[in-house]
């Protein structure tokens, strides 16, 4: 899941007050943010009282399903039609991927995000999440024995471990074992600590960004994202044919 974190409410008043917005709409994410206590029912519900304690009005609220989810949000910006007309901003509490859906159902409103986008994290228990993948498109878990040196190596090594290391722990993230450590460990245990050379540069080309894939058309087509926004050319339609 997505893990975000709350904004700079300084950040997000001088949002709306840039566009002059005193009446605002707040979206939340039934999904990541809500699971992450950051954007669900009750923290929108707060947003909504410390925009009105700022002397904002809110016009109404909703959490989504999925903010990520573009006929999900487009629903729920139909079914909250009146108050969005009436709002002169929408803030979202969501991850960018959330807000940017919320932008292209309301192209004609100036949308702000209430949250930062963190990282991509796995719940390790309730409340507690860690980053174990930055999705680099090119994954080496088949040989290192299901751990990422990418993202649980504070430097990113992939043939580590670096001078730092000491009777196995981190030198970054002291509490915790270093990952090369672990990845020798693992192989060992499971009979393949000795054949593995060392791993080649990572080909970050392979991560080419803005990323896309679509089913429809019957192949995974990655690296080239529609167009069509905003009216604009595209292959699926734009916001307005999707
Ligand atoms: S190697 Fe790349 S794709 Fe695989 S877990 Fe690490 S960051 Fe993610
Ligand atoms: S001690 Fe290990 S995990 Fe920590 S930074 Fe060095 S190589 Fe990476």
């Amino acid at each position: 899941m997505i893990i975000t974190r709350p904004r700079d409410w300084e950040r997000i008043i001088a949002n709306l007050d840039e566009v002059g917005a005193t009446r605002v709409f707040i979206m939340g994410c039934g999904q990541c943010a809500t699971v992450a206590k950051t954007g669900g029912e009750d923290e929108v519900r707060e947003a909504a009282a410390r925009l009105e304690a700022a002397g904002r009005e809110v016009t109404g609220w909703a959490v989504g399903e999925v903010a990520c989810h573009e006929g999900g949000t487009r629903l729920t910006t139909r079914k909250n039609a009146g108050s969005l007309e009436t709002a002169e901003a929408i803030l979202v509490l969501s991850c960018g991927a959330g807000v940017q859906t919320v932008a292209d159902a309301r192209p004609g409103t100036p949308v702000f995000p209430g949250l930062e986008s963190a990282f991509l994290g796995n719940v390790v228990r309730h409340g507690v999440f860690e980053e174990r993948c930055q999705m680099c498109g090119e994954c080496v878990l088949d040989l290192t024995a299901g751990v990422c040196p990418v993202t649980t190596c504070p430097k990113g090594l992939l043939n580590g471990p670096c001078g730092g290391m000491w009777e196995g722990r981190c030198e970054v993230v002291t509490d915790r074992e270093c990952t090369h450590v672990l990845i020798r460990r693992r192989l060992e245990a499971q009979g393949r600590g000795g054949g593995r050379g060392s791993l080649a540069p990572k080909d970050f080309s392979k991560k080419l960004k803005p990323g896309a894939v679509n089913l429809r058309e019957g192949r995974a087509r990655e690296g080239r994202a529609r167009g069509g926004r905003d009216g604009g050319s595209g292959t699926t339609g734009g916001e307005d044919g999707r």
